[in-house]
């Protein structure tokens, strides 16, 4: 027998592993499997090269519980170990600095572990008892046992034991008794085994018998060996690749599309991402990307290795280069890391421009669902943005697709305004903006329909990548002003009186609309347009959409929403309520504007006379004359403004050509809608 202790240089190691891994116990399962894997996967390869000429026999891992005796046992039939080979491959963990990056990773299982290849150690985690029982593959070679109780101190002797391999027995300790539940060891397996290259037993098969579940003969294997990303594409199936993504995900819609990643150089990386169809509220949380090493479960959480835009895709990715035991800063620091991310993100364009190549119309049908990814690839990804301005597309309101280049061709000939720039008319809903759209393609326009949650960013970013454009949606203002072909010659059908009058009468049928603000405009627009057109300033609108999503932005939030009331006085039925008012008003309305007029000219005067005048100077007589005629003008104006009230009350005309407005902008609601629909009976 051989006795001795453990070669760390800090001598308490296994304190330290029990008390600070505690957050990731269950990842002991993970090592002591992948070791078996290990170990079996080494003889395979000494048989295929003659090394080894014995009988392979059953090459399975099996784990089993013995709850009486409160063991785990992981058993492989692999190349196993001699004397020498425990001393130097379990008893000699030899590192340097180990106290110091003990100290700095406390709290970071992976790290520790992958840092001093403590794999097998991690047993310690969960057991105050550890034994490897072995037999080396090697000829004549002696079994062994080596035991240890978690001090540095262990026990080596030779043992009899027939069949080659390595048995890893854990005596599990009183807090972890949870790993003698054959559940949870299930779950684990499944959790990190489900893809092992090698079978992994656990139990039996059962069968249905006399009314209960019965354990068969048959061993139950609880991985799939060959898992679709280690298979060749060219022996894969649409269907292989769907009932894979279904192992994977179970309960989920089809995916849109996959790209199998396939790389030997400059790192080593396989996997298969799938495109989802997004849900509106799809739990990212459960369908995540799934790292692995070597068929492995590494981690779900993927940050850093996976581009941001990309976490919303799934699959696996598979790689042995990427240093997956260490720390999440490390990691993002890593050179290699980084490419991986950006090789990613090169093959995930090529896959698309691929599909949109060849199968165009599939590419539209399931654009709406692929927007997204595109969207926040190009806003997140200045490499993604080049690749992918080939072949993202742009809807339009009758449901056709274009890309960049196709829509520029379609709309430069007659929506490039007099400026030179190209307007990009768009709508958000095709329901609401229904008669502005109408308006705009009677025009020959075509209108965009942008209704996606990051259009506002997207649009925000085209503008500035295309230049010498301006996206604007179609309710923003009127068409003609929308895309200004030339300059508005000043057809001031109303003169300024006028407009005083009529602006009065308008605004005085306006509803009080929460968070609203109304401009009273007069626009010539011509006979057979809306009477009245409500359009909302695009700048400010965009700013509150902004809001929306960026809290940065909050205070555009609590601004009210500024709407344009655009009267056109070329229409018949406002040009007969403009006539009706001057005529209906007259008679009370002389006489105060006569008055007002000789107030303000006397105002005039008083202002000009106490101009380049200290306050002293004035006269104190004038400064009361000046203050008494403002407050008469004051009066004057709002009784000016009680006549127009009272007879826009009483003209129902007024007040049901501004309902229309705000109607087919679906802002009439309540009682203002109820009343609407009364006086429209009433007419009738
Ligand atoms: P790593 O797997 O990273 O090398 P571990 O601590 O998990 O680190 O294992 C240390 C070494 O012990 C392995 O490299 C291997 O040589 C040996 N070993 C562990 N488990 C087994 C096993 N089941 N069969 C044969 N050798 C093993
Ligand atoms: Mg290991």
């Amino acid at each position: 027998m051989q006795k001795g202790t453990i070669g760390v240089t800090t001598d308490n190691i296994f304190p330290v592993i029990k008390k600070f891994l505690y957050s990731d116990h269950e990842i002991f399962l993970r090592e002591l499997v992948s070791n078996a894997v290990d170990a079996t996967q080494k003889l395979k390869t000494l048989a295929s090269f003659g090394d080894f000429k014995g009988e392979l026999g059953s090459t399975n891992v099996s784990v089993s519980i013995d709850k009486n005796a409160g063991t785990l046992t992981i058993s492989d039939h692999g190349i196993g170990m001699t004397a020498e080979e425990i001393d130097k491959y379990i008893n000699q963990i030899a590192f340097s600095g180990a106290e110091e990056f003990l100290e700095k990773y406390k709290n970071d299982a992976n790290a520790i572990i992958g840092h001093f290849g403590l794999g097998f150690y991690s047993s310690f985690m969960v057991s105050k008892k550890v034994e490897i029982r072995t037999l080396s593959y090697k000829e004549g070679a002696q079994a062994v046992m080596w035991s240890c109780d978690g001090s540095p101190a262990y026990e080596m002797t030779d043992i009899e034991k027939s069949e080659r391999g390595t048995d890893i027995v854990l005596y599990i300790d009183d807090e972890n008794k949870e790993f003698l539940e054959p559940q949870r060891i299930e779950t684990l397996l499944k959790k990190y085994c489900r893809f092992l290259p090698v079978p992994v037993v656990f139990g039996k098969e059962q069968e249905w018998k006399d009314g209960k579940y019965v354990d068969t003969d048959k061993d139950k294997i609880i991985n799939d060996m060959e898992p679709a990303w280690t298979r060749k594409p060219t022996d894969l199936s649409d269907e292989d690749y769907k009932k894979f993504y279904a192992d994977l995900y179970p309960g989920i819609d089809e995916p849109l599309f996959w790209i199998h990643l396939n790389i030997d150089y400059p790192f080593k990386l396989t996997g298969i991402l799938y495109f989802p169809k997004i849900k509106n509220n799809i739990d990212i949380n459960r369908y995540k990307i799934q790292l692995y090493c070597n068929q492995v479960f590494v981690t779900d959480s993927v940050e850093g290795i996976v581009p941001d835009f990309l976490m919303l895709l799934q699959g696996v990715i598979d790689s042995p280069d990427i240093p997956l035991n260490v720390s999440r800063s490390y990691l993002q620091s890593d050179s290699n890391v980084k490419k991986i991310s950006g090789y990613i993100t090169k093959k995930v364009a090529e896959r698309l421009q691929e599909i949109f190549n060849s199968d165009r119309k599939q590419f539209e049908e399931k654009w709406d669902d692929l927007k997204i990814f595109i969207e926040y690839g190009m806003l997140s990804d200045e490499k993604f943005y080049e690749r992918a301005q080939k072949f993202v597309l742009l809807k339009d309101t009758e449901e056709k697709y274009y890309t960049l280049d196709e829509y520029k061709k379609l709309i430069e000939g007659n929506q490039t305004d007099k400026d030179g720039q190209l307007i990009y008319l768009y709508a958000n809903d095709k329901e609401a903006q229904y008669s502005y759209i109408e308006t705009a393609t009677a025009k020959g326009y075509d209108v965009l329909l942008m209704n996606g949650q990051l259009d506002p960013h997207f649009i925000g970013m085209l503008e500035q990548k295309l230049g010498k454009c301006r996206f604007v949606r179609v309710d923003s203002d009127l068409i003609d002003r929308l895309i200004q072909k030339k300059d508005n010659q000043a057809s001031a059908a109303l003169n300024e009186q006028q407009r005083d009058i009529m602006t009065t009468v308008f605004k005085s049928q306006i509803p009080t609309i929460e968070k609203s603000d109304f401009l009273v405009m007069f626009e010539p627009v011509g006979a057979t347009a809306q009477p009245i057109v409500i359009t909302q300033n695009e700048f400010m609108r965009r700013m509150k959409d902004m809001a929306a999503i960026q809290p940065g932005m909050a205070i555009y939030g609590e601004l009210p929403d500024s709407y344009n009331l655009i009267v056109n006085t070329e229409h018949p039925l406002t040009q007969r309520i403009i006539a009706d008012t001057e005529s209906s008003c007259k008679e009370q309305l002389t006489p105060i504007l006569d008055e007002l007029n000789t107030v303000n000219a006397e105002i005039t005067r008083l202002q000009e006379a106490k101009k380049d005048k200290k306050d002293e100077e004035i006269p104190v007589a004038d400064k009361e004359a000046l203050k008494s005629a403002e407050e008469k003008a004051k009066e004057l104006r709002s009784k000016e403004s009680d006549v127009l009230k009272t007879y826009a009350d009483k003209n129902p005309l007024v007040r049901q050509l501004v309902d229309l407005a705000l109607l087919s902008n679906n802002m009439l609601k309540g009682e203002a809608l109820n009343n609407f629909i009364k006086r429209s009976v009433d007419i009738l």
